[in-house]
C-alpha cells in the first residue's frame, strides 16, 4: 500500500463532511457503497447481499448485513472532498447516529420510495434537527414494486414537517425506472443497459446520458420547477420581488438561492434515484458538492475556556489554535488504534504534543492519516473543517477536545443514553479473566453506550448497552477478536429505582467506645424531580451544624447508596436530596462517618418515600404481510404491549407500539416463526415506566436485595 505524504490540496470550501442516514433496510450500505465507486476510491462493486462492502469491514457487519460501527472515509468528486462519515442503520446504535451527527456539517437521507418515512427515520430526523445538519434526501428503491416519489415526498412532509421538495423526477418507475429530470437545468438523464456491463467500462461508474425530456412528462416538468422555484424565491426576497414581477431567474441564482436555504434547513430537496440499479446516484453526489455546506459555511465552535469557566468560539480557520473532537476510536487491524478526529479550528500537526483539555493531560499525535475506502494517505497536517485518523493517542477517547495547553476549551461533548439492558460475564478460566478486563475495556473505549461494572454482591462483571444485539456483538467480538473464553448469562433488563414523595431521613454513625471514636450524623430531605431529570444534590446546612469539609463526604455516601439503590439493587435515578442539618463532634467526626451517615440517611428517607421501580419502554415497529397481523397483533398485546397504530404500507402492515424491553426477550425468534420469517421488526428505546406492582414484588423478591448498609 503506498503511503505518500502530501500538503493541504483542499481549499476549505471544496471540503464536505457528511452522513449517509436511513432506515434499516433502506439502501443506506448500497448508496454509500455506489458512492465509493463512483468517486474512484473502490474497485469492485461490492454486493451488500453477499456481504462484501467496503464500509461493512467488520466480520460481524458482513456476517449479519448492517453497519455497526461509523467510519470516515474519504471520497473525492468534482474537485472536492468528500468526507463520508458512515452511520449505523440498525437502531440499537442510535448513539452511534447520534455521535456520527455531532461532526458532520450536512446529511443525506436516504428514504424507501417504497415505504415513505419509517419510524427510524423520523428519530434520526429529529436527531438530524437537534444538531441542525442541513440534509438533502433520496428517494431510493425508485424501481421496486410500488415506488412512488411524490408520496414519498408527502409523508416526510407530513410525518417530518419537513419542507421537503422535489428537485429532480423520475423517469419512470418500478421496472421501468429509467433516469430523472433536473428540475432547475431542465436536463433529463437516462442510466442504459445492464448496470453490471455497463459498470466497470469508465472509471466513474455507471455511465448516464443526456436525453430529451420524454414527451408525457413535459406538463409535470413545468408543473414541478414552478413549485420549486416559487419555493426556492420564498426564502430570498430579491428573488421574491422578481418571482412576484413575472421576471426570469436565471438557473446560477436559483441554485445559490437553494443553497442558502438547504444550509438553513428551510428546504429540503428529494432527488429519486435506485441505488441498486446505479441510477440517480451522480446527481446526489452533484448536489452534495452543490448545497450541502462546507465546514467555512458552518457557524463556529463554541466551548468552554476551562481556566476563565467561560464560552469561547473558535472559527473554521486554520490559522488560530487548535480544537479538535475525537469522536470515535477504532482499531484497525493494519495500524493498531485509530481515534478519529474532526479539527474545528487551527491546524493538527502529526509528531507533535496536543493537550487533551477533557483530561488534562498531554498527548502525542503520531501519525495523521485520510482513510479511504481500500487505501491509507499519510499527511502532515490537518486543518480546521478536516476529518482525520490519527494514530498515537493514547488516552484519548470519544468525545474528548484537543487543543493546545495555552489556548485551553472543551467542546461541548456528546451525549450517550443510559443502557438499557445488561448481563452477566463469567470467564472460564484464570487467564482468561485477566484478558476479560482489557477486552472490555477496548471493546467500551470504541462504544461509549457499552458499559463495564462490577456487581457490588456477587462480584460478577456486568456489561450493559442499549440492545441484544448490540451486547451479542461485543460478546462475539470479545470471544473472536480478544480470545477470551467466558460464560454469558441472560440479558438483564437495566430497571432504575425512584421515589414517589418527598421524604426525610436521619443518618448517624456515631461509635465513641473507647479511643477514638467516629461521629457522623446528618438530617436529609428527599424530593422526586420529574422524569429524565436524574439526580441533584445540594446543601443547606446553616450556621455550622456540619462543618463545610463533611458536606463532600455526605454527598459520596448518598451517591453511592444511589448507585446500589433501596428497593431492588438497581440505581436511584430522578430523586433531589438535600442535607439540611447534622451534628458533628469535635475529636470523632471524621470524612468516613459522614460518608456512611449520608449513605444511611438516604436509606432511611427512602422507607417513607414510596419507592418504586422504573422500567425501559420501547418503541417497537413491527412490518407484517397482513395475514400475520392478527396474530402479531394478538402476541404484542400478551406483552403488556401499547398499540399507538397499525397502517399500511404498500402491501405490507405496519404496527407501531410501545412494550417493555422486559417482554421483549427473544423477539426476533418470536416473530420469526409467527410470521414464517417474513415480519421484521425493530426497536429503540423510549422512555422508562413505573413496573406495574405485582411485577415490581416479583423483581424484588427474586433479586435478594436486602438494601441494608454494612459496616
Ligand atoms: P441499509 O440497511 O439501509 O444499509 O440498506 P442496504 O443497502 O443494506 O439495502 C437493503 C436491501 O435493499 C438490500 O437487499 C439491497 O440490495 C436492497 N436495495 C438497496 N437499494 C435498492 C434499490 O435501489 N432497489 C432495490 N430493488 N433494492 C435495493
Amino acid at each position: 500500500m503506498a503511503i505518500q505524504k502530501t500538503k493541504r490540496d483542499f481549499p476549505l470550501d471544496r471540503i464536505r463532511n457528511i452522513g449517509i442516514i436511513a432506515h434499516i433496510d433502506a439502501g443506506k450500505t448500497t448508496t454509500t457503497e455506489r458512492i465509493l465507486f463512483y468517486t474512484g476510491k473502490t474497485y469492485k462493486i461490492g454486493d451488500i447481499d453477499e456481504g462484501t462492502t467496503v464500509t461493512d469491514w467488520m466480520e460481524q457487519e458482513r456476517e449479519r448485513g448492517i453497519t455497526i460501527v461509523s467510519a470516515a472515509i474519504t471520497t473525492l468528486w468534482k474537485d472536492t472532498r468528500i468526507n463520508l462519515i458512515d452511520t449505523p442503520g440498525h437502531v440499537d446504535f442510535t448513539a452511534e447516529v447520534e455521535r456520527s451527527l455531532r461532526v458532520l456539517d450536512g446529511g443525506v437521507i436516504v428514504l424507501d420510495s417504497s415505504s415513505g418515512v419509517q419510524s427510524q427515520t423520523e428519530t434520526v430526523w429529529r436527531q438530524a434537527n437537534k444538531y441542525q445538519v442541513p440534509l438533502i434526501a433520496f428517494s431510493n428503491k425508485m424501481d421496486v414494486v410500488g415506488a412512488d416519489f411524490h408520496g414519498t415526498i408527502q409523508s416526510a412532509r407530513d410525518k417530518l414537517g419537513a419542507n421537503a421538495i422535489a428537485y429532480n423526477l423520475p423517469i419512470g418507475k418500478e421496472n421501468e425506472f429509467k433516469g430523472v429530470v433536473d428540475l432547475l437545468t431542465k436536463k433529463a438523464y437516462i442510466w442504459e443497459g445492464d448496470p453490471s456491463t455497463t459498470l466497470g467500462t469508465s472509471d466513474t461508474g455507471a455511465k448516464f446520458d443526456e436525453v430529451e425530456i420524454p414527451q408525457d412528462m413535459a406538463s409535470d416538468v413545468e408543473k414541478y420547477r414552478e413549485k420549486l422555484v416559487e419555493e426556492i424565491s420564498g426564502t430570498d426576497d430579491v428573488l421574491m420581488e422578481k418571482y412576484l414581477g413575472g421576471q426570469q431567474i436565471s438557473v446560477e441564482e436559483l441554485k445559490k438561492a437553494l443553497r442558502k436555504a438547504v444550509i438553513e434547513n428551510k428546504i429540503v430537496p428529494v432527488l429519486a434515484g435506485s441505488s441498486l440499479r446505479n441510477k440517480g446516484v451522480q446527481p446526489m453526489l452533484d448536489c452534495v458538492v452543490e448545497y450541502l455546506p462546507s465546514p467555512q459555511d458552518i457557524a463556529s465552535v463554541s466551548g468552554l475556556d476551562p481556566k476563565s469557566g467561560e464560552v469561547s468560539e473558535r472559527k473554521a480557520d486554520p490559522g488560530v489554535p487548535l480544537s479538535a473532537l475525537a469522536f470515535k476510536i477504532q482499531v484497525d487491524p493494519h495500524v493498531g488504534k485509530l481515534t478519529y478526529i474532526r479539527v474545528y479550528s487551527g491546524t493538527l500537526k502529526s509528531g507533535t504534543y496536543v493537550y487533551n483539555a477533557t483530561k488534562q493531560i498531554k498527548e502525542r499525535v503520531g501519525r495523521l492519516l485520510l482513510m479511504y475506502a481500500n487505501d491509507r494517505e499519510e499527511i502532515e497536517e490537518a486543518y480546521a473543517g478536516e476529518i482525520v485518523a490519527a494514530v498515537g493517542l493514547k488516552d484519548t477517547v470519544t468525545g474528548d477536545t484537543l487543543c493546545i495547553e495555552s489556548a485551553p476549551i472543551i467542546l461541548e461533548s456528546i451525549n450517550f443514553p443510559d443502557p438499557v439492558i445488561s448481563l452477566a460475564i463469567e470467564p472460564k478460566t484464570k487467564s482468561d479473566q485477566e484478558k476479560l478486563g482489557y477486552a472490555l475495556n477496548r471493546l467500551a473505549e470504541e462504544d461509549p453506550t457499552f458499559r463495564v461494572k462490577s456487581d457490588p454482591e456477587t462480584g460478577q462483571t456486568i456489561i450493559a448497552g442499549m440492545g441484544e444485539l448490540q451486547l451479542e456483538i461485543l460478546v462475539d467480538r470479545m470471544k473472536r477478536e480478544f480470545k477470551v473464553d467466558a460464560s454469558v448469562g441472560q440479558p438483564q433488563v437495566a430497571y432504575k429505582e425512584t421515589i414517589t414523595k418527598p421524604a426525610e431521613g436521619e443518618g448517624k454513625y456515631i461509635r465513641q467506645t473507647g479511643g477514638r471514636g467516629q461521629y457522623g450524623h446528618c438530617l436529609l430531605k428527599i424530593e422526586p424531580l420529574p422524569r429524565g431529570q436524574g439526580r441533584e444534590f445540594v446543601s443547606e446546612v446553616v450556621g455550622g451544624a456540619i462543618p463545610r469539609e463533611f458536606i463532600p463526604p455526605i454527598e459520596k455516601g448518598v451517591i453511592e447508596k444511589e448507585d446500589t439503590g433501596v428497593l431492588a439493587g438497581y440505581p436511584l435515578t430522578d430523586i433531589k436530596v438535600t442535607v439540611y442539618d447534622g451534628s458533628y463532634h469535635d475529636v470523632d467526626s471524621s470524612e468516613i462517618a459522614f460518608k456512611i451517615a449520608g449513605s444511611l440517611g438516604l436509606s432511611d428517607a427512602c422507607k417513607r418515600a414510596d419507592t418504586i421501580l422504573l422500567e425501559p419502554i420501547m418503541k417497537v415497529e413491527v412490518t407484517t404481510p397482513e395475514e400475520f397481523l392478527g396474530e402479531i397483533i394478538g402476541d404484542l398485546s400478551s406483552k403488556r404491549a401499547q398499540i399507538l397504530s397499525s397502517e399500511s404500507r404498500g402491501n405490507a402492515r405496519v404496527v407501531i407500539a410501545l412494550v417493555p424491553l422486559a417482554e421483549m426477550h427473544g423477539y426476533a425468534t418470536a416473530i420469526r416463526s409467527m410470521s414464517q420469517g417474513r415480519a421484521t421488526y425493530y426497536m429503540e428505546a423510549d422512555h422508562y415506566e413505573p413496573v406495574p406492582k405485582n411485577i415490581t414484588d416479583k423483581i424484588v423478591e427474586s433479586s435478594g436485595f436486602t438494601g441494608r448498609v454494612e459496616h
